[in-house]
Order: structure tokens, then C-alpha cells, then sequence
């Protein structure tokens, strides 16, 4: 089959490769019918994430036909099914699990000893996203085993386009458990920072959730006019200070509430010399991550505020002022999302047509093409925003 394969740094091609069979009662084969390029895709793309190998096949937004059930898989999912993939593999019984802690799934990741090193505890199997993850190939691909294959995924009904559904595996519950985890008051401002696809499902999410006021930050002007659609005021980060534009939208009392859907990779430039430093301390090894967003959330947050992190961050966090969080009383959640916790309520939401995600799409293209739009995606060309692959 064809897939997209990691060979190492912005170097991701579109390969020949062997189909993958049942390995696991559990398992599952679907055809994949449509899948997408992450953000979180890009910090593999760049090589931020450790522990990638080459011939890694990437990807963990995909949907498609269930082709093949193994006998554990079989009093849940049959031939034919149409099923949404969750990012986060999870058996469904551990503690974690019983918890709604899907990402944490303490089974599905298989190299476990590994990320117990690393984490101290493990976390659950992710697709496509390196071996501390478990090393699954991921769904940019012609056909993908679905592991634990009974528990990890959505069943969703024929009529409805795949890029109406295919959010649900990933941004569209992660921009709804960022906005509910900043369990949103009717007279909260809400200031979102990154206007990806994260961000704007996490716009979405705090409108839906009656937030008073919500902001959104971004330099593309692209992204700032489809957040400002949605509902949100747009801030160029690029043109004016996001400070004091946002002290100045709450009567100088900042946001109840804010979040971050830009991780890692914050943007560097010589107006906010902390990027510059970040950039320096990561190629020197010394960082691993560009927290810029973090310093200015804690920053501009309002006392007794709460800070919703999606965006991921790999390492070690440098310059991080923590004492401003104790003393300002801010409370952090932050990981990677428990899909399926949210997946029931947004299916019935996309069916009361509340909201249809496929508004984010801007690109659709072959997976042969795939490698392209990596580019396209990373440096932001022709206004892309999202990208669907057809296997
Ligand atoms: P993206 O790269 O398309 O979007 C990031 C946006 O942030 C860009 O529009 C960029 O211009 C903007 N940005 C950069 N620096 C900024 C700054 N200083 N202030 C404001 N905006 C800034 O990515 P995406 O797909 O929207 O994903 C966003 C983040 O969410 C990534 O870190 C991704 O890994 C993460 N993610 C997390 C989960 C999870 O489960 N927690 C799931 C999916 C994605
Ligand atoms: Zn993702």
C-alpha cells in the first residue's frame, strides 16, 4: 500500500509499503477513506518530538471502512462499519480508562518500559507520533490497524461527508476539551492564542459553551478573518501588543481565562526577543521547547485565572515563571485529549448541525501529494489552514 513515511528531519515522503494484517484479537484493518495533517504532525516534520525512526509511517486524523475484525473486535465492529479513528489508543478497562483518562490509557502503549523512563509513568499508544508513544504506524495511508480496535473508535452514520466527521478524531474534541477545561462562566473572556485548526475549534467550543468575549490571537491574516467568522476579536500579534490589547478588551483586568493552541513552536522574531532566546537554547540543545505563549498567558492572565494548554510541548520548558502562577493563583490543564470522553456529545452536535467542522478545510489532495502539503501546510502558502488527503 501507499503511505506517508518519516525519514527524518522535513522529510516525509510518500512510499510503498507493507500492508498491515491483524497481529491482535483486538485489532481492526480499515480502508482509510480520508485523513488530515495535524499541527502536532509538524513538530514530527521539524524533529521537536524525540524518538521517531525512519520508516515510520505518520498521521492520526483518519476515518474510513472497517475491512477486517479480529475475533476480541468482533462484538463491536463489523465488515463495513464507518469509523473515525481516535489519535489515542485505549483498551477501555485500566484505571485510567474507567477515569474517561483515555490519553493516559495505561495498556495501549506497547513500549511502555520506554516512556516510563522518559515520563516517569507511561502514557497511551498514540498513531504515527514516535515510539514513546508506543511506535504505531499511523493513518496517512492507504490501510491502518486500529489497535484495541473494540474501544478505539467512533462509529459514525452514512450521509454525512467524511470532512464533517473526520475532526472528531482529533482538533475537533481537543478545541472542545481545551474550552471545557477552562469551564467557561457566562461572563468569562476567553483569549485564544493560535488560530490553526486547534484554535479555531477551541473559538468554536467557547462560543458554543457561552463564554461572554472571546479573543483570538494570531499574525495570519487568513486565520484571524475564519476566527473572527466564528465569532472571536482578532489581535495581529504581529501589529500590536497582545498584552495590552487584551487588558484593554477587560477594563485592564485580563482574561478569566486563557489557552494555548500553539505549543512548541511559537513563532520567533526580533519583537519579542524571548523567541530569539528560545530559538538559541533549542538549537544548542539546551531547550527543547519555545514557550513564549506560556510566559505571556501567565502574564496577562487575570488572579485566580485558569490556563487550558492543547498545544503540545516535548521537553523541558525554560525560562518558565512559575512564581507568577503561584502567586497569581492560576490553575494549569493541560494534555493530550481524551477523545472519546467527547466524541458521543459532538457526533449528536455535527447531527443537530450546532457546528460543522469541515469549515477549517482549505486543501484536499491526493496522498501522493502529501509530502507537498506538508510544505504548504508548515510555511503557511496559498492561505492553507487544513489539509485532507485522499488515500
Ligand atoms: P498550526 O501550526 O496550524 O497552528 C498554530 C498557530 O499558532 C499558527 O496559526 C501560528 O501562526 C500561531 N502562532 C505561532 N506563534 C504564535 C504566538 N506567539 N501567538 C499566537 N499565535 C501564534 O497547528 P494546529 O493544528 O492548530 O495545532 C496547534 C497546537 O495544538 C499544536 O501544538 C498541536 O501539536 C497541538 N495539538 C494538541 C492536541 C492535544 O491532544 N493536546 C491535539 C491536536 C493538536
Ligand atoms: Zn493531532
Amino acid at each position: 500500500m501507499r503511505a506517508l513515511v518519516w525519514h527524518g528531519k522535513e522529510d516525509i515522503r510518500c512510499d510503498e509499503v507493507t500492508d498491515p494484517e491483524i497481529e491482535d484479537p483486538r485489532d481492526a484493518i480499515i480502508r482509510v477513506t480520508s485523513c488530515a495533517i495535524c499541527g502536532s504532525d509538524l513538530h514530527l516534520y521539524h524533529n521537536f518530538i524525540p524518538a521517531m525512526m525512519p520508516g515510520d509511517i505518520v498521521g492520526h486524523e483518519m476515518m474510513g471502512e472497517v475491512v477486517e475484525v479480529g475475533s476480541g473486535a468482533a462484538g463491536s465492529l463489523k465488515k463495513g462499519d464507518r469509523i473515525v479513528v481516535p489519535f489515542t489508543i485505549f483498551c477501555g478497562e485500566c484505571i485510567q480508562c474507567q477515569r474517561g483518562n483515555y490519553s493516559v490509557c495505561q495498556r495501549s502503549n506497547r513500549k511502555k518500559e520506554f516512556a516510563d523512563k522518559v515520563y516517569g509513568h507511561s502514557t497511551a499508544g498514540l498513531f504515527g507520533y514516535s515510539h514513546l508513544t508506543g511506535g504505531y504506524p499511523g493513518g496517512q495511508a492507504e490501510y491502518l490497524r486500529v489497535p484495541f480496535a473494540d474501544k478505539t473508535h467512533i462509529k459514525v452514520p452514512d450521509g454525512i461527508p467524511d470532512e464533517t466527521l473526520l475532526f472528531l478524531g482529533d482538533i475537533f474534541p481537543t478545541g472542545w476539551q481545551a474550552a471545557v477545561q477552562c469551564d467557561i462562566q457566562p461572563t468569562d473572556t476567553v483569549a485564544i492564542w493560535g488560530c490553526g485548526p486547534v484554535g479555531q475549534m477551541a473559538i468554536r467550543s467557547a462560543i458554543l459553551l457561552g463564554a461572554k468575549q472571546v479573543i483570538a490571537i494570531d499574525r495570519l491574516p487568513e486565520r484571524l478573518s475564519m476566527a473572527e467568522a466564528g465569532g472571536a476579536i482578532p489581535i495581529n500579534f504581529a501589529e500590536e501588543s497582545v498584552i495590552e490589547r487584551l487588558n484593554d478588551l477587560t477594563n485592564g483586568q485580563g482574561p478569566e481565562k486563557c489557552i494555548d493552541a500553539v505549543g512548541t513552536e511559537s513563532h520567533v522574531s526580533f519583537k519579542h526577543p524571548d523567541t530569539i532566546v528560545d530559538r538559541v537554547m533549542q538549537m544548542n540543545m539546551l531547550s527543547s521547547d519555545r514557550p513564549h505563549v506560556l510566559r505571556e498567558m501567565i502574564y496577562v492572565c487575570q488572579p485566580g485565572g485558569i490556563l487550558s494548554i492543547p498545544g503540545v510541548y516535548g521537553g523541558i520548558v525554560n525560562q518558565f515563571p512559575f512564581g507568577l502562577v503561584m502567586n497569581k493563583g492560576l490553575t494549569i490543564r493541560t494534555g493530550q485529549t481524551h477523545v472519546n470522553r467527547w466524541t458521543d456529545e459532538l457526533l449528536r452536535m455535527i447531527e443537530d448541525k450546532l457546528i460543522d467542522p469541515s469549515f477549517v478545510v482549505t486543501h484536499t489532495a491526493d496522498l501522493a501529494d502529501g509530502p507537498d502539503l506538508y510544505r504548504i501546510f508548515r510555511d503557511k502558502q496559498d492561505s492553507c489552514i487544513k489539509v485532507v488527503l485522499k488515500p
